[in-house]
């Protein structure tokens, strides 16, 4: 009888012991790669881009030091996976929050970010737009008192060792939709230099090439407009001539996106095209002379 229970204890407590060891060992398989500056796969980098799964919208990270920079915040569904991203990376104050424009799709997530972390300063185009997230997004702008900046192509931000130049739009263009007010912005740090486009249409690329043309070359290039075909025109990519390409878009949209005419461009120039959809978070790596995607 004895003999019988001291079995049983030990038995019980060698299947505690495995179901704890196993949950152990799960716990660790799934946690997920530390992207933070410095440690992991990031530790030689002194800037990372995250191009971060929102779904169908954008947003992007650039871990700066203690100057960070978020441009776009997806929809508003997915805040929720943002704030816990940013949270995950020890973000506690944003030095630029940039709005390529206001569609909810980019600023949906908007003021759920400037309630929850100190953001210093608010970039956005001059474009008023009658919706519940704009309104949303100015309250809080207002709320948290952060300063507001209308920015239009010839501005310029030093932040940090990062500069920041804005291509498009023009300072008196006025387009038919939202979407042609997208700031588009040359992030570059030492040499390397990044694009990321909002929803920018081919009219503002033909703006870029004539205005700016010496300043398109990017090693990495946020596709414009979730890959859609009203953008990447075949001369704007070949002016930005990208070593990287990055499409921010959500699985089985309703719109399409990618359309097949881009990607059939993009793989003409490139053998692989990284898709928020397809890959989840893209995650780049920086240092003034180099830049690797961290996986
Ligand atoms: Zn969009
Ligand atoms: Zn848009």
């Amino acid at each position: 009888m004895q003999t019988n229970s001291k079995q049983k204890i030990i038995t019980m407590a060698v299947l505690v012991f495995i179901v704890i060891l196993a949950l152990a060992v799960y716990v660790i398989l799934e946690m997920p790669e530390d992207m933070r500056l410095g440690s992991g796969v990031l530790s030689d980098a002194e800037v990372a881009i995250h191009i971060i799964d929102v779904g169908q919208g954008d947003a992007a990270f650039i871990d700066n030091g203690d100057k960070d920079i978020l441009i776009d915040a997806g929809p508003g569904d997915s805040a929720p996976a943002l704030l816990e991203y940013l949270d995950a990376l020890g973000v506690y104050e944003i030095e630029y929050a940039f709005f390529s424009h206001p569609h909810e799709d980019h600023i949906g997530g908007a003021d759920d970010i400037i309630n929850h972390y100190k953001v210093e300063n608010v970039v956005m185009p001059d474009y008023y737009e009658n919706t519940a997230c704009y309104r949303k997004l100015m309250e809080a702008v207002d709320y948290e008192g952060s300063d507001l900046i209308y920015s239009c192509s010839g501005d310029k931000f030093v932040i940090g060792d990062i500069t920041v130049e804005i291509l498009s739009p023009g300072p008196r263009y006025k387009p038919e939709d939202a979407n042609g007010v997208s700031l588009v912005m040359k992030v570059s740090y030492g040499e390397v230099d990044a694009l990321f486009t909002g929803d920018a249409e081919v009219e503002n690329e033909e703006f870029i090439l004539r205005n700016y043309p010496d300043k398109l070359d990017c090693e990495i290039l946020k596709v414009g407009h979730h890959g859609s075909s009203t953008s990447s025109s075949e001369e704007f990519v070949y002016a930005v001539s990208p070593e990287v390409v990055v499409i921010s878009v959500g699985e089985d949209n309703t719109y399409g996106h990618p359309h097949v005419e881009t990607l059939a461009l993009l793989n003409s120039h490139l053998d692989k095209i990284y898709r928020t959809d397809r890959d989840g978070d893209i995650v780049i790596g920086i240092t003034k002379d180099k830049y690797w995607i961290a996986e």
